[in-house]
Parts: C-alpha cells; sequence; structure tokens
C-alpha cells in the first residue's frame, strides 16, 4: 500500500522535495503548486490514508503533524499575520493524495468561506 504512496515516497527521498522541517515522526515539504507565497505540507511518516480513515492509535502522530504545522508557521514568519491550515478529506472535498497531510498556508489574505 506504501510502496507506491507519492508522500511515502517522499519521505524515503524516492522523490525530490523541498524539505523545510523534519521531526522523527513528522515530514513538511513545500508544496509543488503552491496556492499561496508559503505553502507548506506536513505529514507524518508513517502511512495514515486520510483523516476518515484515521483511528484512536493515530491521535498522537496527528496531533504531532498539528504541532509541527504550527512551527512550519512561525518558522516561515506567517504565524503573527494569520495562516490556514487545511486537510482535505476524500474526493468532494479536493483530496488528491492519501496520504494524510496537513497544508499550511500564508502570507496572503485568506477568504472565508473557503471554496
Ligand atoms: P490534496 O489535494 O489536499 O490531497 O493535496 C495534495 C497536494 O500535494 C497538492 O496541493 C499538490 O500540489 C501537492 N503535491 C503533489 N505532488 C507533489 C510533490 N511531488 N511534491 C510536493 N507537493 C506535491
Amino acid at each position: 500500500m506504501t510502496d507506491n504512496c507519492l508522500f511515502c515516497r517522499i519521505v524515503r527521498r524516492e522523490i525530490p522535495a523541498k524539505i523545510v522541517a523534519e521531526t522523527s515522526e513528522c515530514v513538511a515539504f513545500r508544496d509543488v503548486n503552491p496556492q499561496a507565497p508559503v505553502h507548506v505540507l506536513v505529514i507524518p511518516k508513517r502511512h495514515v490514508a486520510s483523516l476518515d480513515s484515521a483511528s484512536d492509535g493515530d491521535a498522537e502522530l496527528l496531533g504531532r503533524m498539528s504541532l509541527l504545522a504550527a512551527q512550519v508557521a512561525r518558522d516561515e514568519n506567517i504565524a503573527d499575520t494569520g495562516y490556514r491550515t487545511v486537510v482535505n478529506t476524500n474526493a468532494g472535498a479536493g483530496q488528491t493524495v492519501f496520504h494524510v497531510h496537513a497544508h499550511v498556508l500564508g502570507g496572503r489574505r485568506m477568504g472565508w468561506p473557503p471554496g
């Protein structure tokens, strides 16, 4: 299942990515198709397909993903001005890569409601 997962392959360094942060549990890298001046993806190293498929055993990992997203926002200097974290879940919401990830978007004004 994880052999052909794009983000698992980034974790294993089989596919290049602009990695901005890494912990023992998570990796953060720049989105290849940025939707804001700062657009970073934060993923757990362990494969979890989506928030919809996460379970109790993934609770700490998802917490670590959120905390690394906040750290990346501070490091990218978008925390004070404000940033958006997005987890698209399943195809109808726009999830295209089925390895759970948090988008960290900032550096421009964010609209609400989201599209
Ligand atoms: P989502 O549509 O929420 O599943 O987000 C997937 C994101 O992955 C999109 O914003 C893509 O631009 C991004 N993406 C796809 N391939 C790569 C890649 N090789 N490196 C970095 N980001 C990627």
